[in-house]
């Protein structure tokens, strides 16, 4: 299958795509249509030549702004759709044709994911009616750690919570965790080793790969669980809901909002969630910047230290993500977090790759290996896709 694949990721107001070629080294085609169904929704991306352009939808819902973008895509059509699903639940194991029976399982799988099913789910519709013809399939957020073993994914709850509503541990970003432990097995001489990979974007997770399968993770049964990030708290005491319950009467849903949209970065800080801007805070000594970024770096560094116990072996640590690629000394603040790991950064090889460059940042000794791979979502759900339906041709 020669053709590019068309990946999609639909969420309840925007559609991100990309038009992906099966050779790396070919530019992509790719763009976000934002605020959908308003009066000021815009889709911008990068023209077949390269261009940025920028254009007014008017108010266009999913439907009307992905014919705009297939118009915009041009040439002929893409050789099947990779659409990005955020919950798979137990069901979905690996990237998966979509056919009727799918579509209804995904819909009964949003009950785990009530904001972000029914948005993925929008966009293959839309799709499905513009190229009824053309294969479609489904790629999870969660696909990649369903190889967890039940000690990693079980909470501690009672069992009739696992068996009859499904309330167990997940994961998330798990096209990125298969995309960057895939590439370092590649790229490394410890290949199909132990990783630990620190994806740090708005959203952050750990992962722990052990021959290029995921063994745990820190994510949950939501997005929440886990790491600080940029508006979410990660882990705090579960007791927190009911004292806040009690002493200030929040409702669930206050509690809901305040922990996914108030916390993390901007909570701590009190001015940002953005990493560049509590860098810039922080060279100016702002107490919030500071100690949001002391607590961000030293939760990564207790939470890879903690997966670390799931590898038989460590082969390295991998970081991606916008700050995992980028912010140098969040890398070099986790990395001393971590002294008893035998870990041994090199300052200048941390210092020079960043923007989007890939490569080795430590000295070389016998200790486990420190990368930075920037992650490809896109890139991986295309690959999913195309391998599913050469295994599987209709
Ligand atoms: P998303 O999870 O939405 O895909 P990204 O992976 O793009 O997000 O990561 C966004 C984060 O990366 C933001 O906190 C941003 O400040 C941070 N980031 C991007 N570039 C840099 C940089 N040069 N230095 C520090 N942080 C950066």
């Amino acid at each position: 299958m020669r053709d590019p694949v068309l990946v999609i990721n639909c969420g309840s107001s925007s559609i991100k795509y990309a038009l992906v070629p099966e050779d790396p080294a070919l530019p992509r085609q790719s763009g976000l249509a934002e605020r959908l169904g308003v009066n000021d929704a815009r889709l911008k991306g990068i023209d077949a030549d390269g261009r940025e352009f920028s254009q007014p939808l008017h108010g266009a819902d999913h439907a009307e702004a992905m014919a705009v973008i297939l118009e915009r895509l041009g040439g002929p059509p893409p050789a099947a759709v990779g659409h990005r699903i955020v919950h798979g639940g137990e069901r979905f194991t690996g990237a998966t044709r979509i056919d009727p029976a799918v579509l209804r399982a995904i819909e009964t799988t949003g009950a785990l994911a009530p904001l972000h099913n029914p948005a993925n789910l929008v966009g293959v519709r839309a799709t499905l009616a513009l190229f009824p013809a053309l294969p479609q399939v489904a790629v999870f957020d969660t696909a990649f750690h369903q190889s967890l073993p039940p000690r990693a994914y079980r909470y501690a709850l009672p069992q009739h919570l696992y068996a009859q509503h499904g309330i167990r541990r997940y994961g998330f970003h798990g096209s990125s965790h298969a995309y960057v432990s895939g590439r370092v097995d590649h790229l490394s001489t410890r290949a199909h080793g132990g990783w630990l990979v620190a994806h740090l974007g708005n959203g952050c997770s750990t992962c722990a790969v052990w021959q290029g399968q995921s063994v745990d993770t820190s994510m949950g049964l939501t997005p929440l669980e886990g790491l600080v990030m940029g508006t979410r708290s990660g882990d705090v005491d579960p007791g927190l809901h009911a004292h806040l319950g009690r002493q200030l009467g929040w409702s669930l849903e206050r509690i809901d909002t305040l922990l996914n949209k108030e916390s993390g970065l901007l909570g701590l800080s009190g001015i940002s969630n953005d990493m560049r801007r509590l860098e810039q805070a922080a060279a100016e000594h702002h107490p919030g910047a500071e100690l949001a970024i002391e607590v961000f770096c030293y939760r990564i560094a207790k939470s890879l230290a903690a997966l670390s116990c799931s590898l038989p072996r460590l082969d390295g640590i991998v970081f991606t993500g916008g700050i995992g690629e980028n912010a140098s000394a969040v890398r070099a603040r986790v990395i001393e977090a971590l002294p008893h790991f035998g870990l041994r950064l090199s300052a200048t090889a941390n210092a020079e790759t960043v923007g989007g460059q890939e490569g080795r940042i430590d000295a070389g000794a016998a200790g486990p290996e420190l990368w930075v791979i920037p992650t490809d979502e896109e890139g991986q759900i295309a690959f999913e896709t195309r391998q599913l339906l050469s295994e599987t041709p209709a």
